[in-house]
């Protein structure tokens, strides 16, 4: 691991302007951002003084299938095709987006340029550079955004890609906090770090646990801004309740240090208040925990042979998880599918294999038992050691980063293959409330998944409701911007479709439009079942509808006015937008425009 010393700077670090850009500044509308071609676009000579500033590391980001456009036979045009299942190579690529659009929504775009940042310096050249010259900024860490939120042409992207230092200690105090705050272990975390790299620092490497993502290549920062899960969050919490410090790059171009000693307020905005809102975040310090001894998981699938043996299997699962899941050891998903089929792809912290066998044997002996029942996936449970989890080597689940030259320490989940470049028909999550566990209100959720079924695929990702948490866990994911209804609800239940990678410039067979249409119809069908048993119902910002119209509400529920305000301190000229971000509802879609 590398460790080199990080930034420790209080002051604003202001980009000389040439006199010409200070009068364009004073006299631009302040209600547009400009855009190549306006007259008030940074001159060559301007952009040279940015490329200067941050040691030559100002990139203009091509479309990933521009080397396609420009020679279809030729080897960069290979190179990205070869590649295009590898969502670490998409993420090396300063036009890379990890999904590759969604239908009617968004469609990938490269900036007009790019710093690639090597330090918090190189951040606030460029937030200076912007603000100076009135530009759209967008922020890129690993590039998983559903919403899109991490590209946008004509911006300038601050790309924080190959800020990767990563420190662990033994007993954190953060700045400004000795004698207030209880020396505790956490590890500090570049913001271009992805969780994989968290993973085989803290618990690899150093036999401890630090509150993730699921998703191995998913950035840091993005992550912990949304609020983040990962699967052993019913365990531990939401990601950003574990974030202890923050080192961010305000709209003003200053670099601050805030914790609970200094500016809690904007460290409490950046605990899932969404990313690109707030700042750029060149550094995060989050708690770690005693690893539990062991991992493991369930798993099988179980098909009923009509309508009725159906509803029963659900009802079933639903009456055993409610007795014998409903606890921090079991996380991640359970899929209701249009086949009848119930899907079981859970994994558990905690538990050896034996106890995890015993949990589970009831339910798997009355599945097998039944007439009406058929196992079309062989039903298991188990548990093992926990520090090889995240281990790449040997390990049958994850797939290595092959590239000649990637690190050894990179892989992702064989089950997020299918993701890796998706392009999305439709996406909508809502968080159920356990009340609907309640003996009483058990054959309403039974009846609401069934019929959400018939027309979507419903995955229940139990380690995205945080209900049932340990209420240590419980009172530090409460302790942030996100909607505080994820600590009520028992589930995040997650309705999404898409087909294979559909970037612009890239050959393939045109898009069936009429299908795609039929399939985001189905997804909005079966989340209105589903709404129907939780009209009051919050999303997780980060896996939300693009077209969700009362998206202040469900993501944050009673924060939004506190966010406001501090969007409004922080960031008054709203240097900072993104879709569904806070304050964006002042702006123009493109966030081009200020509308009041
Ligand atoms: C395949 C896939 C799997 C996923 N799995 C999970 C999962 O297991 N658990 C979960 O909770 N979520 C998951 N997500 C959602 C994911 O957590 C969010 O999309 C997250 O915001 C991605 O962060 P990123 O850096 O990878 O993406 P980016 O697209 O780079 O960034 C996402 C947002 O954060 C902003 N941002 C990024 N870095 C910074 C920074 N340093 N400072 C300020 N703003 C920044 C960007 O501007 C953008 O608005 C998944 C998404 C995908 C596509």
């Amino acid at each position: 691991m590398q460790r080199r010393s990080l930034l420790k700077l209080g002051a604003a670090l202001p980009l000389a302007l040439s006199a010409p850009a200070q009068l364009a500044a004073r006299v631009m509308s302040p209600f547009a951002r400009v855009r190549p071609g306006d007259p008030y676009w940074p001159t060559p000579a301007q952009w040279d003084e940015l490329r200067a500033a941050v040691g030559g590391n100002l990139l203009e980001p091509q479309a990933l299938f521009a080397p396609c456009l420009a020679e279809a036979g030729g080897a960069a045009c290979a190179d990205v095709s070869q590649n295009l299942n590898n969502p670490f190579y998409i993420g090396d690529q300063p036009g890379g987006t990890q999904v590759s659009g969604w239908l009617d929504a968004w469609t990938p775009a490269p900036s007009a340029y790019a710093v690639k940042a090597r330090n918090a310096q190189d951040v606030a050249h460029a937030v200076n550079f912007a603000r100076a010259h009135n530009l759209r900024v967008v922020v890129k860490g690993a590039a998983h955004s559903y919403l899109g939120t991490s590209n946008a042409p004509a911006s300038l992207l601050i790309w924080m890609r190959a800020l990767t230092d990563i420190r662990l200690h033994d007993d954190f105090v953060g700045a400004g906090c000795v004698g207030k705050m209880a020396p505790t272990p956490a590890v500090s975390l570049g913001a271009g770090c992805m969780w994989i790299d968290a993973y085989t620092a803290v618990t690899t490497r150093a036999g401890r646990y630090v509150q993730g993502g699921g998703c191995a290549d998913v950035g840091v920062a993005g992550l912990v801004q949304s609020g983040g899960f990962g699967s052993f969050s019913k365990g531990f919490g939401s990601a950003a309740a574990g974030l202890l410090e923050a080192e961010v790059v305000t709209a003003d171009g200053r670099l601050r240090i805030v914790n609970a000693c200094q500016e809690p307020e904007l460290l409490w905005a950046l605990k899932g208040g969404g990313g690109g809102t707030f700042g750029v975040v060149t550094r995060l310090t989050l708690r770690t925990h005693e690893l539990p001894e062991f991992f493991g998981g369930a798993w099988g699938t179980i098909q009923a042979s009509s309508d009725a043996a159906f509803r029963t299997l659900i009802a079933r699962f639903v009456g055993f998880y409610s007795e014998r899941l409903a606890n921090p050891h079991w996380g991640e998903q359970v899929k209701v599918k249009p086949d009848r089929s119930l899907e079981i792809s859970m994994v558990q912290q905690g538990l050896s294999r034996e106890a995890a066998r015993a949990v589970w044997q009831p339910f798997f002996e009355w599945a097998k038992s039944s007439a009406d029942l058929r196992i079309t996936d062989e039903l298991g449970a188990g548990g093992h050691k926990a520090q090889s989890w995240w281990e790449i080597q040997g390990n049958p689940s994850m797939i290595p980063d092959k590239r000649p030259g990637a690190s050894p320490n990179h892989g992702y989940w064989q089950g997020d293959q299918g993701q890796v470049g998706a392009f999305l028909h439709g996406y909508d999550s809502l968080w159920l409330p356990a009340a609907l566990l309640e003996p009483s209100a058990q054959p309403r959720l039974v009846e609401a998944l069934f019929s959400a079924s018939q027309r979507k695929e419903v995955g229940l990702h139990i380690n995205k409701g945080l209900a049932f948490a340990p209420p240590a866990a419980v009172e530090a994911s409460l302790d942030t911007a996100m909607n505080p209804g994820v600590t009520e609800a028992f589930a995040l239940a997650i309705i999404a479709d898409g087909e294979r990678p559909t970037y612009p410039g890239e050959s393939r067979p045109p898009m069936d439009l009429d299908a795609a249409h039929r399939d985001a119809r189905a997804i909005d069908a079966a989340a209105a079942e589903l709404r129907k048993v939780a009209p009051q119902a919050g999303s997780y910002l980060s896996e939300s509808n693009f077209f969700n119209q009362r998206w202040q509400r469900d993501y944050f529920g009673p924060n939004y006015p506190r966010l406001k305000d501090l969007k409004k301190h922080y960031d008054p000229e709203g240097l900072f937008i993104v879709h569904h971000g806070v304050g964006s509802e002042d702006w123009s879609a493109d966030g081009f425009t200020r509308l009041r």
